[in-house]
């Protein structure tokens, strides 16, 4: 169960864990795109993590609100939109319940694969983080849900965009030399459920 607290953690842990990353994630960005997800992604949740410190909140739904606000206006690149569309329908789907439960965030990540469909156009099997969030939507529909398994799905279907020819968003220019390299943006979102996992625990 997730309540205010939880949810503003859960940004807290998922900031770290992207600062630690930052040039991890900009490394992937290198050799098929511009280099600079590692960079977006630092500067898009620290002003997130700083925006939801300054605030009071009565229910999950506002932080996730605040947050996708920050995200859409601070990440930049193809990934600002994705996210800040992604938390902005994980945001509408949860509505004003105070605690949210397993199916709650279930019901509410699927809103936000599907905002995420929309938004980049894309389908699961691009090379994007649409190929994290759609094994991670499935995994929380699943009966027995353990983080730990949370975030070993999430990892394994990170690792698996290596294996995917890209053919959305940059990594699309470079057709079969995209093979053999993990999505960076599968990267930022398997550091955002592992973030996740360790707030549900
Ligand atoms: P940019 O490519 O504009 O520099 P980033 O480097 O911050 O933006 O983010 C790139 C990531 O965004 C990719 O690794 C991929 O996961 C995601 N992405 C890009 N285009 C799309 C799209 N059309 N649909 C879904 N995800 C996309
Ligand atoms: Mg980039
Ligand atoms: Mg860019």
């Amino acid at each position: 169960e997730l309540n205010v607290e939880d949810m503003i953690k859960w940004f807290g842990l998922a900031n770290e864990k992207i600062q630690e990353n930052k040039v991890y994630l900009t490394k992937l960005d290198q050799p098929i795109g511009d280099g600079d997800h590692g960079i977006n992604m630092a500067r898009g949740y620290q002003e997130a993590v700083l925006a939801l410190q300054a605030k009071e909140y009565n229910a999950p739904f506002e932080v996730l609100k605040d947050a996708s606000m920050v995200l859409l206006s601070k990440v930049g690149g193809a990934s600002g939109p994705l996210y800040g569309t992604a938390f902005l329908k994980l945001s509408m789907e949860v509505k004003v319940k105070e605690v949210l439960n397993l199916q709650d965030l279930a019901n509410g990540l699927e809103a936000g694969l599907t905002g995420l469909k929309q938004r980049g156009k894309s389908e699961i099997g691009e090379k994007t983080l649409i190929d994290v969030w759609g094994p991670v939507v499935d995994y929380f529909h699943k009966a027995g849900f353990q983080p730990d398994n949370l975030t070993e799905s999430a990892r394994k279907a990170m690792e698996n965009t290596k294996d995917i020819i890209a053919t959305k968003g940059r990594a699309a220019y470079f057709k079969e030399k995209s093979i053999g390299h993990i999505d960076p943006g599968s990267a930022s979102s398997y550091l955002i459920f592992e973030a996740l996992a360790e707030v549900i625990k």
